[in-house]
């Protein structure tokens, strides 16, 4: 972390073209600490983030250089210059979030690092979907309004929409404007108006203010729809065309405004530059409008676009089921293919797509080498599983499951592997009980029950996701002798994190027998509702699972939630010709 630390405070020294402000720079590890805080010249971390040894896993080490990049950042951004008033909040955070990316980019030039967890603006999709979302630039009246702004909006919304800006400025201007701010702030507190003109100069473009204004006061996400037309002689024309994204389950309290919503947005597409398809040109739209057209820069017919070039616009995007299915998987970037998950995600969930179709088009993508790929697909996979599909389409849907999975869990195995890529050590966990649970794969919990027993009798250092994986999948077909084992192993474990595991398993039994003792004891535990979602895809478990939730009033309503069907439309498709 120091070697690191060394080189990303340099990066930003000469990117903001001005020394760190203060005279010194310490950390200190705080033990039993939450996260981190950019006090000038004594930066507190959570020891937990920030003493990992050399062998620590990817994911804690990218989480310890993004957190250290964020807090370098806020030496300029929120120490040197601060907020007038917590309204922009955000100038500090957003700053923050957006030069981490670049500064994690420098000290380790790792493909995996793209993608860098806390600066990935998808954590905000799931506030921004719904109608009650935050403003990027919200009012603050009282300190609970205060408390409530140290949010994804304000952290990943803000960072994303300071990542578009550049994408469409391009890296020089967008150094110099943010130069430009710093300077003109000297030191004193800021507001947004004070950006957008450092911004603005020297030329003066309005388009930059509406293009802030619209995302910073607006709550939401934008949607373009995007479509190529080659008709005849001339070159191929582009149609652009926005709307607010809004998912089926808001509809019954849409109103007219949260429809009409615009935004500034700029929209750079990319698409093969002639027919062989070798170069790739990039094209920018300023999107100011519900629609435009714009002309390609090419003859012929392109194969493919990209609606969103790079990832870098905050937005998602629609392509026919064709064009989703042409882009070429092999010529994207992780952010990118990213990007294309979530907006494949989103159409299914807007009912643009149906299930058919976009169940084909993420089968497609489990080629992508990603953990926040597969991660997409496994969330709208279950969401399937615990609404629309039922007990008439479950083995087709199982059987689709090990189709898909077992050629997966088969090359990152169920036993972690020397020199193993690192997306498989972190998707391996959660792809085995996918595979065993969703996939009903007997094979898979036998085979994971001898590795888990073997580890019962012998507990060496074992990975806790791992672990908790073995547990789960396990449990799926645990007789009454794994039972005690677990029971037992609970009981007399010194290690708090693997008593916690082993009790969260017992939750995971498939035997009914078995689960109703957990749950009668658990039913409050609001750990236990998507497991009780789970249990009740198996319909011998429904009685046990309803007679849990009778008690309380509380629960049945998160509970009518979660069990709510995903969406009207999704239901009334002729539920897929699943094989
Ligand atoms: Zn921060």
């Amino acid at each position: 972390m120091l070697e690191s630390t060394d080189e990303m405070l340099r990066y930003l020294e000469e990117y903001l073209g001005m020394p760190m402000p203060f005279r010194k720079l310490d950390f200190i590890a705080v033990p039993r600490f939450g996260g981190a805080m950019e006090n000038p010249g004594l930066i507190t971390f959570s020891s937990a983030i920030l003493l990992i040894g050399k062998s620590a896993d990817a994911a804690a080490q990218r989480r310890a250089l993004g957190v250290t990049a964020h807090e370098l950042a806020h030496l300029w951004f929120g120490d040197f210059i601060t907020p007038d008033y917590w309204n922009d909040l955000w100038l500090n955070e957003a700053f923050a979030t957006w030069l981490s990316v670049k500064a994690v980019a420098i000290a380790q030039p790792d493909q995996a690092y793209e993608v860098l967890d806390i600066a990935d603006k998808t954590a905000a999709y799931e506030i921004d979907h719904g109608l009650d979302g935050r403003r990027v630039r919200e009012t603050i009246m009282s300190r609970d309004d205060i408390r409530a702004s140290f949010d994804r909006i304000t952290y990943r919304k803000g960072g994303a929409i300071l990542t578009m800006l550049e994408g469409w400025l391009g890296e020089e201007r967008m150094r110099d404007g943010v130069r430009r701010y710093l300077r003109n702030a000297d030191g004193g507190t800021v507001v947004a108006e004070g950006l957008i003109a450092s911004m603005e100069e020297p030329s003066g473009n309005i388009e930059i203010k509406r293009f802030f204004t619209t995302f910073l006061t607006q709550t939401g996400i934008p949607q373009i729809h995007a479509s190529v037309q080659c008709n005849g002689a001339g070159p191929p024309k582009l149609t652009l065309r926005q709307s607010r994204y809004l998912p089926l389950e808001t509809r019954p309290r849409q109103t007219k405004e949260d429809r009409k919503r615009r935004w500034h947005i700029p929209v750079c597409v990319r698409y093969p530059s002639d027919a062989s398809g070798t170069a790739t040109v990039r094209q920018c739209t300023d999107l100011g409008e519900v629609s435009a057209q714009t002309t390609l820069k090419t003859k012929s017919c392109p194969a493919w676009l990209l609606p969103n070039d790079g990832d870098t616009g905050y937005y998602h995007y629609m392509l026919s089921a064709d064009g989703f299915a042409r882009l070429p998987l092999d010529q994207l970037s992780p952010k990118e293919s990213l990007g294309l998950v979530h907006s494949v995600s989103a159409a299914m969930h807007a009912g643009d797509l149906n299930i058919e179709q976009g169940l084909g088009l993420l089968e497609r993508m489990l080629a992508v080498k990603s953990i926040k790929v597969h991660e997409v697909i496994h969330e709208i996979l279950y969401e399937l599983a615990n609404s629309v599909i039922g007990d008439r389409e479950r083995p087709a849907f199982a059987a689709m499951i090990r189709r898909w999975y077992r050629p997966i869990v088969q090359q990152v195995g169920v036993t972690p592997r020397p020199q193993a890529e690192s997306w498989m050590t972190e998707v391996r966990p959660t792809l085995m009980l996918l595979l065993a649970d969703l996939g009903e794969d007997p094979a898979l919990q036998r085979q994971v029950r001898r590795h888990l027993e073997a580890w019962l009798d012998d507990p060496v250092k074992i990975d806790l996701l791992l672990l908790n994986s073995w547990l789960q999948v396990a449990a799926l077909g645990a007789d009454e002798a794994l039972a005690t084992r677990y029971k037992d192993a609970m009981r007399s474990t010194r290690n708090r994190y693997h008593k916690f595991l082993f009790s969260g398993a017992l939750h995971g039994f498939r035997n009914p027998k078995l689960l109703a003792s957990p749950l009668a004891r658990n039913q409050r535990s609001p750990a236990a509702w998507p497991v009780l979602a789970g249990a009740m895809r198996y319909p011998a478990l429904r009685k046990i699972v309803f007679e849990a939730l009778k008690p309380s009033s509380i629960v049945q309503e998160e509970a009518a939630s979660l069990f709510a069907p995903m969406c009207d439309k999704a239901t009334s498709h002729p539920l897929l010709n699943l094989r």
